[in-house]
């Protein structure tokens, strides 16, 4: 391409330079005959001039003939006649007569007294043009030459015969002198002279034969000339005219030299133009590789992005099929990335996004893919894995790699990630099913505490389908109503009183009977359901209290669980005060209880929702303390009333005396921050009566009542 485009300005360059030099060329021409038409114009008019000068004084020679032979040779009156004739022809100097070739007669005579007697036939010098006027037997030209008295004159000598008897005879000759100055003077050529030209006038001598310029100009001629002839009697003369050559408007060289520069102007023009698509297309090609960078990989981290990575996947399936070689896909979830961005800004989130993807990248082979699928999530596509070995210890490299201090902003942190790895291709060998398979196995290092990897096993997929049934019969078990509230009591170990309700949700499934909450709470969290179900048990909960108002029941406050997504929604607080305000009851007798994780995930939102809880009147306790990992300093900030011990510390102070120690660190502790402790899991009198000696102020198990429908609730008996 780029030579054709070269060529194409080449030969622009020479057909403009030449073509150029050519049209220089041809004006020069034309402006070359122009100036020798100019000249033969001016020689041609001047020879004319000449012509009809000489002719018109010649023709007083036929005069005298006539006038001779009319006297049959007598000469009379010569003078009167020839004074006659000159008045009236003008530019005679005067008028001859030669009877055998002998001057006899001249008129005027005065100072021409020498040329009588001169015998024209005898002398050398003129015979010939004398024999030649006989011979022609017509009026002939002589001279220029020197006159014996003087000048330089030309002399038209006719010849004249007359009859004698029947015969012709020659008789002599009727010659009329002119100067050739009085001949010149009624011409321009005096005039042209002063304005520059410069002429000649010549003939061939009769004698020698040879050309002989007999007048012309005191400049000598120039290089442009121009001829014309001047027919003489009996003979040519030659008007030679020239002119200096006036300054030529362009000469040769500096018009091809103007011609080059053009055209090489033009080829550089050409060039360009022929360039620019050239140009744009490249500017194109540049816009098209950033767009497709932005179409293809990740701003952020300069990692390939999900769309490509999606592709490369595709494509190494096939692949994979026909060399029957082996891969795998890893999914990487940074854990707990959402409290980064939280509390130290999204510009650190992206510093540790950024660091992360490096490191993995890192830790992988040139060959391997990795891709950020968006947000915290990686993901990778190894090539040529022979093992689930290989595989699992390069995970582990990873993690043990991120787990690594970074510095991020001036912060140090200690980030880990959770990984899902599936294999190619005995796990699955479509895309979708793939990436499925690795989100399922990275839910599993989830579940299992984050901070490790996970493979994909076919008992995932089961979990997985079973998580997606739910959700679908939960969607329609919410609306036909068969979800239930049952309550179980919280008591006072002081007096053994009733204090409070947990509201406990059941699924009333129409084939497989009662469903508990630990079977459809995670799959409702996990698909956003949990927000409408939330909805739901306080309302439950509010219209349980007025239903209990209504019928002048005992009263007592219902405590509800908060999952971690309700508190998510910056709303919860003003959203469930106007459920309250709906049902007209106190929010003194709804109890929100919030895990320890929920609250340690996210702490500063928590500690927002718990104050505009407190201050729509709600009271507020942490659930299942002791499984998280909050300190007494986090603690200390809460605005919550109560802490409920888990159950998994109670179950076992039997046994473990570890246990008990920690429990009755907890009591300790939640007494001296001014909040109340419940037990929960209170099965047997061992584990009552020890929970009683450390102090506990709430109980709450099956010793005293499984959680039942609120109709089955025996409050009296156990308040007795
Ligand atoms: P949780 O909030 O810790 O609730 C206490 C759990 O302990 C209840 O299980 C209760 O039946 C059980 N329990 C009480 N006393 C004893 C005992 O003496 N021995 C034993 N083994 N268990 C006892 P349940 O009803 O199966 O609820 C399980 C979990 O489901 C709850 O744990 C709570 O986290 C969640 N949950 C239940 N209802 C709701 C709800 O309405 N919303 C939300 N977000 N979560 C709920
Ligand atoms: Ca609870
Ligand atoms: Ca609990």
């Amino acid at each position: 391409m780029g030579y054709l485009r070269l060529l194409a300005c080449w030969i622009l360059f020479f057909g403009a330079a030449s073509l150029g030099s050519y049209l220089v060329y041809l004006y020069e021409q034309v402006w070359e005959r122009e100036q020798e038409y100019l000249i033969k114009g001016v020689a041609t008019s001047q020879a004319a001039s000449i012509e009809r000068r000489l002719a018109r004084s010649l023709s007083s020679t036929y005069l005298l003939k006539h006038e001779v032979r009319y006297n049959e040779g007598r000469v009379e009156g010569f003078d009167q006649f020839a004074e006659q004739i000159i008045r009236s022809t003008g530019g005679i100097s005067n008028l001859q007569l030669a009877p055998d070739g002998v001057i006899r007669y001249i008129y005027p005579l005065a100072g021409n007294e020498k040329a009588i007697g001169h015998d024209l036939l005898r002398d050398d010098k003129r015979r010939a043009e004398a024999m030649l006027a006989v011979d022609a037997r017509q009026l002939t030209l002589a001279g220029p030459f020197e006159l014996i008295q003087g000048g330089v004159a030309v002399i038209g000598r006719n010849p004249v015969f007359i009859n004698e008897g029947d015969q012709e005879v020659f008789w002599g000759f009727a010659s009329a002198l002119i100067y050739l100055e009085t001949l010149l003077s009624f011409t321009d050529l005096d005039s042209l002279e002063t304005r520059g030209y410069s002429y000649e006038i010549s003939r061939m001598h009769p004698d020698t034969g040879k050309p002989e310029t007999f007048h012309s100009s005191q400049k000598q001629l120039g290089p442009l000339t121009q001829s014309h002839d001047i027919n003489v009697p009996n003979s040519v003369w030659t008007l030679t005219v020239s002119r200096p050559l006036p300054e030529r408007p362009l000469e040769l060289w500096e018009g091809v030299v103007m011609s080059t520069l053009v055209a090489a102007l033009l080829a550089f023009l050409l060039a360009y133009i022929l360039k620019e698509p050239q140009r744009l297309k490249l500017i194109v090609a540049e816009k098209t590789k950033q767009l497709n960078d932005l179409a293809f990989y990740d701003v952020l981290t300069g990692l390939v992005n999900r769309r490509l990575f999606l592709q490369q996947l595709e494509y190494e399936i096939k692949l994979l099929q026909r060399t029957g070689k082996k891969a795998a896909l890893m999914y990487l979830d940074l854990d707990d990335f959402k409290k980064v961005n939280d509390t130290l800004g999204h510009n650190a989130g992206d510093q540790l996004l950024i660091e992360v993807a490096n490191r993995i990248k890192a830790t992988m082979r040139e060959s391997d893919i990795v891709c950020r699928l968006g947000g915290d999530e990686y993901a990778i596509l190894m090539m040529n894995v022979d093992r689930a070995k290989d595989c699992k210890a390069i995970a582990e490299k990873i993690i043990k790699n991120v787990r690594q201090e970074m510095v991020v902003e001036n912060h140090t942190l200690n980030v880990s990630l959770s990984i899902g790895i599936t294999l190619l291709p005995e796990d699955a060998t479509n895309l979708r099913e793939l990436l499925n398979n690795a989100d399922m196995a990275l839910y599993e290092s989830k579940k299992l505490g984050k901070n490790q990897a996970s493979f994909f096993n076919h008992s995932l997929q089961a979990q997985a389908v079973e998580r997606l049934r739910i959700e679908q019969e939960l969607k329609i078990a919410i609306e036909n109503g068969d979800l239930e509230l049952y309550y179980q009591p919280i008591i006072r170990l002081a007096n053994r009183q009733v204090v409070m309700l947990e509201a406990l949700i059941r699924w009333n499934h129409p084939e497989r009977g009662l469903i508990p909450p630990d079977k459809f709470i995670p799959v409702a969290e996990q698909c956003g359901l949990i927000l409408t179900i939330g909805d739901w048990v306080i309302e439950q909960a509010c219209a349980r209290v007025k239903r209990s108002l209504e019928i002048s029941d005992p009263l007592v406050p219902i405590a509800i669980n908060i999952s971690a997504k309700q508190l998510a929604n910056p709303n919860f607080a003003v959203d469930t005060k106007q459920i309250f305000n709906r049902y007209g009851i106190d929010p003194a007798m709804i109890e929100m209880e919030i895990t320890e994780t929920t609250i340690m995930e996210n702490m500063e939102e928590a500690l927002r929702q718990l104050r505009l809880l407190r201050n729509i009147g709600c009271r507020c306790s942490i659930d299942d303390f002791g499984t998280g990992y909050s300190s007494l300093a986090q603690l200390k900030q809460l605005p919550v009333d109560a802490l409920k011990i888990d159950r998994s510390f109670v179950r076992d102070v039997e046994h473990d005396h570890h246990d008990r120690q920690i429990v009755e660190a907890i009591i300790a502790m939640a007494h001296r921050l001014g909040l109340s402790v419940i037990a929960e899991g209170v099965e047997n009198q061992t584990q009552l009566d020890f929970i009683d000696s450390a102090g506990c102020d709430l109980v709450q198990g099956y010793l005293f009542s499984k959680p039942l429908p609120y109709s089955e609730l025996e409050f009296h008996e156990l308040i007795t």
